[in-house]
């Protein structure tokens, strides 16, 4: 048995900055199951909002947060979340980010989606990446622990409090077991949930599901993320700082439609106004081979589009054979974003003692119904130093729970069982294929359009995907990587999560954010301004609705 005070689960920006944090006073380790440098984070490219500007204001943040969020945002998180921005980029700042710079030296900052002055820091189109390998020299400075390729498997819980982990060392091929006092949770989203999306293939919401088994409550997970612009086909995201700094939208007339659907912001609406107006233009004929619209960049003059989207102009060459400066880009919506995810408060503390959570994992909820874009970096490194602070607090206060070998046998017996291969329902259906079905429903009935007759289909056919792969033999094998048996584990979690964001669909029946009803098409505040509380049930997963906390701005009509 290993012993950490704090674990945290998860590479990614929330959970290096949550280790950094905590560490300085408590015996912190990090496990991801990839190596903390490949996490998704390292993906994004358009910048980490924070008020800066001489003409902006940490209550303009807020206000234009609140809004995007479709009023389903808790105000006072989303105030955290604002106040604590400036500092937080000075703060990576002094680890060593290189941010890009305006021409007299400061932090240059671009416009991003929803926002009313430009507000997002970046470094090129590189910045989840550089800010992700400045934190990682900051660990391995301070030579904390890593448990690299090691997945969490299970929580350990002892008298309704988390006293540990059980995680599998993928290189070696064995179970351990963790006790710690304190568990963060910080391993992202659930993207690929969805047969179109913009994730990486690490983000199988494990963390969420494996909450959620524990007994932690998640929230909003109805909401999910469309990006308006991700390359057709192959869904590699295109960030919205190609249309922060100026690209435009067209149609095959050529046409900016963009002026119908929100005449002000145009192109830089937030996401779920721009993801439903491309699928109309596409719908109504007026995109081109009926598939797809045109990202435009070609009148911004190749010397802009090679020093700010270096990558956005590599990934087009590469992987669409255009050069975005010389000619358009066909792109369509795809998922992006896990806007729910496990409940927590704004120190990271979820329903379940000893859990906290910070980062896409987590739904504190600073994002509401639709997350604009650059909140989500900045929510990684804001919570996720929250959460650190917390948990070393926790780690000084508490004495270490009780955790039995009935516990931890417990929930061994069910990892060996897998394993060894069970016994059980030799049938000649295969992870894969219930993982192109689940995916397939996700994208084509609880998409970016939702209706109800659709949605119930979609719950039945996740029911019924259930049932097959409870029947599936598990993959077996106690070779070294063997990555069978995680995407074994990981369909499971996945599985888990469909169904609560299926039926949380089709329970709410209005139109809020990301979450569009063709059948309930309006905002329902009289009924619908909650969050959706899911806990696991004997049956599936239990609803509840819980009160949006409203400090400064009630809700208006949501016009761009
Ligand atoms: C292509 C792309 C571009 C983006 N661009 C932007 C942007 O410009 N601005 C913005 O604000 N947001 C952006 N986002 C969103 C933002 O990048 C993410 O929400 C954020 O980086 C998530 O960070 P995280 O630390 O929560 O999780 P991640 O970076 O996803 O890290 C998750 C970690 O958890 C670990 N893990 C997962 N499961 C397990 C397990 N079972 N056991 C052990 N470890 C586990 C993984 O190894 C990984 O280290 C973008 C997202 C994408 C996909």
């Amino acid at each position: 048995m290993l012993i950490h005070e704090v674990l945290v689960v998860g590479g990614g920006l929330a959970g290096l900055m949550a280790a950094l944090t905590a560490a300085p006073k408590a015996d912190v380790a990090i496990l991801s199951k990839i190596y903390p440098t490949r996490s998704h984070s390292g993906a994004a490219q358009g910048g980490f909002n924070a008020a800066l500007g001489e003409d902006d204001s940490v209550e303009a943040h807020i206000f234009d947060t609140v809004k995007g969020s479709d009023y389903l945002g808790d105000q006072d998180a989303i105030e955290v979340l604002c106040s604590e921005g400036p500092e937080v980029i000075l703060e990576l700042e002094r680890m060593g980010v290189p941010w890009t710079r305006t021409a007299d030296g400061r932090v240059a900052q671009r416009s991003l989606g929803g926002a009313g002055f430009p507000r997002a820091c970046f470094a090129a189109d590189f910045s989840g990446h550089v800010v992700l390998h400045t934190l990682y020299e900051q660990v391995l400075k301070r030579g904390l622990k890593i448990y690299p390729e090691w997945h969490l498997v299970a929580l350990l819980v002892e008298g309704g409090q988390v006293a540990g982990a059980l995680v599998y060392d993928l290189p070696r091929a064995r179970l351990e077991v963790i006790r710690c006092k304190v568990v963060i949770l910080a391993t992202g989203g659930y993207g690929r949930a969805f047969a179109k999306t913009t994730n990486a293939h690490a983000n199988t919401g494990d963390g969420m599901a494996i909450a959620y088994r524990a007994g932690a409550v998640l929230s909003d997970m109805e909401f999910v993320q469309f990006h308006p612009t991700t390359l057709y086909g192959t869904n590699i995201l295109i960030s919205e700082a190609a249309r922060g700094e100026g690209g435009y939208l067209r149609n095959i007339n050529g046409d900016r439609f963009m002026a119908q659907y929100a005449p002000q912001k145009m192109e830089l609406a937030p996401r779920d106004v721009v993801s439903r107006a491309i699928f109309k233009e596409i719908k109504e004929g007026r995109g081109i081979n009926d598939q797809y619209v045109h990202l435009d960049l070609t009148h911004l003059g190749e010397g802009l589009v090679a020093e700010r989207l270096p990558q956005v102009r590599d990934l087009s060459m590469r992987y669409a054979g255009v050069d975005p400066a010389k000619a358009p880009m066909p792109i369509e919506p795809a998922q992006h974003y896990s806007m729910g995810g496990v409940r927590t408060d704004t120190w990271g503390m979820t329903s379940l003692p000893g859990l906290l959570a910070a980062g896409e994992v987590a739904n504190v909820s600073v994002h509401g119904a639709n997350r604009l874009g650059g909140n989500s970096l900045l929510e990684t490194v804001v919570f996720g130093r929250r959460a650190g602070l917390k948990a070393a607090e926790l780690a000084r206060q508490e004495a270490w729970p009780a955790l039995s070998q009935t516990t931890v046998n417990r929930a061994r017996q069910s990892l060996v069982a897998i394993l060894d291969g069970g016994e059980q329902g030799v049938t000649e259906d295969t992870t894969f294929a219930i993982r192109r079905e689940m995916t397939g429903i996700m994208t084509g009935q609880v998409g970016v359009f939702r209706v109800g007759h659709e949605l119930e289909d979609a719950v039945k056919g996740l029911e019924r995907l259930k049932e097959r792969y409870g029947r599936l033999k598990p993959p077996g094998g106690r070779q070294p990587y063997n990555y069978a048996l995680m995407d074994y584990l990981e369909v499971g979690y996945l599985l888990d999560l469909c169904e609560i964001i299926a039926r949380g669909a089709l329970r709410r029946t209005e139109s809020r954010g990301a979450h569009y009803r063709l059948d309930y098409p309006r905002r329902d505040d009289e009924n619908w301004l909650c969050h959706t509380f899911a806990r696991c049930g004997e049956k599936g997963p239990e609803f509840s609705a819980g009160p949006v906390k409203i400090t400064r701005y009630a809700p208006q009509e949501r016009g761009y």
